[in-house]
């Protein structure tokens, strides 16, 4: 019979990789602790009208990404293709939003039907970050400075660019877009088929197209910046002047549009280039039509989310996870002779209640060449026991390159507490 395989696209985190995740997410939770921001959990899997009216009909992830089926009630649901929405439809419906200021992040798999490749999966994860009831482009710099913090928290501060662009309020974002499209229209020829198609139903997009002739056309297409209101132009001024206070380097970059709808002024990327194509490592921005576009009042938004395996194969490519995060544990007890194997669980909790934080594996099995593959586990620290007629149990410890020998539960926990705790 043939053996059942994981979701092409969908992803076992063995644990030889945990440890780098686990890592990863603490040094998340202690950045955003360090902002007040507090964790928001949501469910994987909501009506597919939320995805629909909050991303756009016309994007990629609703056209043609989601996971979407009817329930056994014939209701349309879908795997959650990214957190934005999920968490404006908690706030909302737990009254966190109106008339609020919020900070809130979240964490979790997402899915998206795309092509399988490096640093693009069907089930992947983010972690996100969201800020309601706050108009102004301070709170714009604070969320920027989060993720810049994050970057010096786990070394990769020299690894990723910030790229940022205004798209104005709503209003001037259609009224850009008209001009676009009248422009594109002539060009329509020379346009990608994707941009041909893109031209009635999302033409922004068309500015981040790859297409060499398409990119040719755009440079002299009518610029996003001249089409500003007063206030978005003014607010990214003011974003731009608190980043160059806190020495944040940016690149703005006017063909920067996101993917989904909801975005208006500032929106920004990080982008690496040591991942190949998978470049972008975190993106966010405004959306402050969202709240009231799915049904709430209307309440100013930003976030942004991180894709966390980009993250992960950027802390590996870099080499900047500490030694030790691998380490999983710091003693490894086993029994020098058989018939003391069952002392070394009941030896094991005793070191473990003494020595505060002390994290101890124990050898349950066979106890040949055991010195050996007491050491092929990697162990800092491996102690042996055995038992003395006159003075009870002992214990050999192998520590840096030392041996110490019949040590007494007392001083090799003693010993332990100067090592680990
Ligand atoms: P991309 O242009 O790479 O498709 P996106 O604009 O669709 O990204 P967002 O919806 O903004 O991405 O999601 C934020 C982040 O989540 C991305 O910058 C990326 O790091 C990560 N991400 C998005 N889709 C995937 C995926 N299929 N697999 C892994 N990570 C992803
Ligand atoms: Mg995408």
């Amino acid at each position: 019979m043939s053996k059942i395989k994981a979701i092409r696209g969908m992803n076992d985190i063995l644990p030889d990789q945990t440890p780098v995740w686990q890592y990863l997410e603490a040094t998340v939770q202690r950045v955003l602790g360090a902002y007040g921001y507090s964790e928001m959990r949501m469910p994987i899997v909501e009506q597919t009208d939320l995805f629909k009216r909050s991303i756009g009909e016309v994007t990629d992830i609703v056209e043609k990404e989601m996971y979407t089926f009817d329930d056994r009630n014939g209701e349309s649901l879908t795997l959650r293709p990214e957190g934005t929405a999920c968490c404006v439809r908690a706030g909302e419906e737990h009254g966190l939003l109106y008339n609020q200021n919020q900070r809130f992040w979240y964490q979790g798999p997402m899915f998206r039907y795309e092509k399988p490749q490096k640093g693009r999966y069907r089930q992947f994860h983010q972690i996100g970050v969201e800020a309601f009831g706050m108009a102004g482009p301070d709170i714009d710099a604070e969320i920027i400075l989060i993720s810049a913090a994050l970057w010096r928290e786990l070394g990769m501060s020299d690894a990723v660019v910030l790229q940022l662009n205004s798209l104005g309020s709503n209003a001037a974002r259609a009224e850009y877009r008209e001009a676009l499209v009248a422009y594109l229209r002539e060009h329509y020829d020379a346009l990608d088929e994707d941009s041909q198609r893109r031209l009635e139903s999302n033409p922004l997009r068309i500015l981040d197209s790859k297409d060499e002739g398409t990119r040719a056309i755009l440079e002299q297409a009518p610029r996003l910046q001249d089409h500003l209101d007063e206030e978005s132009r003014h607010d990214f001024e003011q974003l731009c002047s608190m980043l160059d206070e806190a020495g944040i380097r940016y690149e703005v970059n006017p063909y920067l549009v996101r993917g989904l709808d909801y975005y208006c002024k500032t929106v920004f990327e990080w982008v690496t280039d040591k991942l190949g194509a998978q470049g972008t490592v975190c993106a966010g921005g405004r959306y402050d039509g969202l709240v009231k576009q799915l049904g709430g009042k209307p309440t100013p938004a930003v976030g942004f989310a991180m894709g966390v395996e980009r993250l992960i194969l950027l802390l590996e490519t870099l080499d900047v996870v500490p030694a030790d995060v691998r380490q999983t544990f710091d003693l490894y007890l086993a029994a020098e002779h058989k018939g003391l194997q069952h002392q070394v669980i009941l030896m094991a909790e005793q070191l473990r209640q003494a020595v505060p934080g002390l994290r101890v594996r124990t050898h349950c099995a066979g106890l040949k060449n055991i010195a050996a593959k007491a050491r092929q586990t990697g162990a800092p620290a491996i102690a042996l026991m055995r038992a003395d007629e006159d003075k009870g149990h002992q214990m050999s410890l192998w520590h840096d390159g030392e041996t110490e020998y019949d040590l007494s539960p007392d001083a090799m926990i003693e010993k332990l507490k100067a090592l680990f705790a």
